[in-house]
């Protein structure tokens, strides 16, 4: 694998010391060889298990929907790091739950590929998406910010649309929005708790998928975030892990009434990520320090390390690919 930096620190102590004493590099110099470096990151050559936060972790929990921001340590969603090559130059895309975790990633690899991104989220979440916003902005793409409640079918609707106005048109859906409780028994789960995981995790893909589909043409790719719980339901996720079973299913059906559409329908299978969901009461508390230390990896993933399945869907590259499941575990 190339890199424009060189792996060895001593020979990048060398020649820094050369470059400084040829000309003065500057401030703007070393500002793009921090940047460089940063990029860097992703594609030198490293070992996976130690290449980002393992645990324990500090015990933390947060108020639903929780902010990433406030998450120790902050996830890293690529914001230093993700390059783009013009995979998705001029596409317009819609992603849910686009303000932290998996689906910032995906908002903001999307942006640095070339797309124009509307991202969804909750009103409390105005601050992570703000951020998402500005990072959109700097890739120079055009950002939508649509705050909102997907558990209700109209605004299912309007988010559609505003998108669609807004972006001129929409050529990629991204149902990334999810609800997880975690609960040791059935009965501890409210009704309204089960209501909320179907409603946010099963009806909204259905109700955004059905009010996008007349704007989307030939070569366009919906994408939907399941999990690997659908195929390994944990028993403290009894609500959750039935809706991840869905997006799988949802995927695999979907796309054989598409295909002769010309629309491709995936799913991403993410293990144990980093994100606000997990904090927020996604899984019991004393299990955070330790969150993501059964993966073969030893340690969660970071939102940043999944966004490339996503780009691969999103683009034409994959045109081959429909009804699958792409699955980012750890192992
Ligand atoms: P996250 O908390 O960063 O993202 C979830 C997002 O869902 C929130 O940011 C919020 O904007 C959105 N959301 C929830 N309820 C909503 C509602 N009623 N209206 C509008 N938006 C709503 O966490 P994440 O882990 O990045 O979650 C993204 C997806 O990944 C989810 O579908 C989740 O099920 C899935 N997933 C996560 C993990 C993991 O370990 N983190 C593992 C497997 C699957
Ligand atoms: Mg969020």
């Amino acid at each position: 694998m190339t890199d424009d930096l060189p792996q060895n620190p001593d020979r990048r102590k060398l020649m820094g010391g050369i470059a400084g004493g040829v000309a003065a590099a500057g401030l703007a110099g070393a500002a793009h060889a921090q940047q460089s470096s940063e990029a860097a990151k992703l594609t030198r050559m490293r070992d996976p298990q130690t290449a980002y936060p393992q645990p324990p972790f500090p015990e933390q929990q947060q108020d639903w929907p929780g902010l990433a921001s406030q998450m120790d340590p902050v996830p890293d969603h690529g914001e230093d790091s993700y390059r783009g090559s013009d995979r998705l130059q001029g596409r317009r895309a819609l992603i849910t739950g686009g303000d932290s975790g998996i689906g910032r990633a995906v908002a903001i690899a999307f942006a640095r590929e070339g797309a124009d991104v509307a991202i969804n989220y909750l009103p409390d979440e105005e601050q992570d998406a703000q951020e998402v916003i500005a990072l959109i902005e700097e890739a120079g793409r055009r950002a939508v910010a649509i705050p909102g409640d997907i558990t209700d079918a109209d605004f299912c609707q309007q988010l559609v649309q505003r998108a669609v106005d807004e972006l001129g048109g929409l050529d990629i859906l991204v149902n990334n929005a999810g609800f997880q409780q975690s609960a040791p028994l059935i009965e501890d789960i409210s009704d309204e708790t089960f209501d909320q995981t179907m409603k946010t995790n099963v009806y909204a893909p259905f109700w955004i998928t059905k009010a996008a589909l007349p704007h989307l043409e030939e070569g366009a790719s919906i994408i939907i975030t399941a999990s690997v719980v659908a195929d390994q339901p944990p028993e403290n996720l009894f609500d959750y892990a039935q809706t991840k079973a869905a997006n799988v299913i949802y995927a695999q059906v979907l796309a054989k009434q598409l295909a002769s559409r010309g629309i491709r329908v995936n799913a991403v299978a993410p293990g144990p990520f980093w994100t606000p969901l997990q904090v927020v009461g996604g899984q019991p508390p004393e299990a955070i320090p330790d969150f993501g230390a059964d993966a073969a990896m030893g340690r969660p993933g970071q939102p940043v390390e999944i966004a490339p399945l996503y780009v691969l869907l999103a683009s034409a590259e994959s045109s081959y690919s429909t009804g699958q499941l792409f699955e980012a575990t750890g192992g």
